[in-house]
């Protein structure tokens, strides 16, 4: 399942995308995330799921544009600490930093 977390607003598409199937709940994407923005737990997408994976913390939610903000600049070049982590190639992020960065 794919899960989006972020929002869209006038200045572009701001969201950190999680696909649970590839999400193994390891907690590496949490370990080296500088904001402290990310939590493994239950899935909440998925009621019949046992297995935790990744999500972004409720009160990160709305402001992850500014949130991992600081990650980005780069981007392309170096990705966010949470994208390099994460060895089945999970997390993803929208068009919105990468617009506002350069590739
Ligand atoms: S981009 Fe940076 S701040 Fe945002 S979730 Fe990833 S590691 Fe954390
Ligand atoms: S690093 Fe990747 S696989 Fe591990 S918990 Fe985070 S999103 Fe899931």
């Amino acid at each position: 399942m794919i899960a989006n977390y972020g929002f869209k607003d006038g200045s572009g598409d701001w969201f950190l995308t999680i696909d649970t199937d590839k999400c193994d709940g390891c907690g590496q994407c949490v370990a080296v995330c500088p904001a402290n923005a990310l939590e493994v737990g239950e899935d909440e997408y998925d009621p019949f799921r046992e297995e935790p994976v990744a999500r972004v913390k409720h009160e990160e939610r709305k402001k992850l544009r500014y949130t991992c903000a600081p990650c980005h600049p780069g981007y392309g070049e170096e990705p966010p600490p949470c994208v390099a982590a994460c060895v089945p190639g999970a997390i993803s992020h929208s068009e919105g930093w990468r617009l506002l960065y350069g590739r």
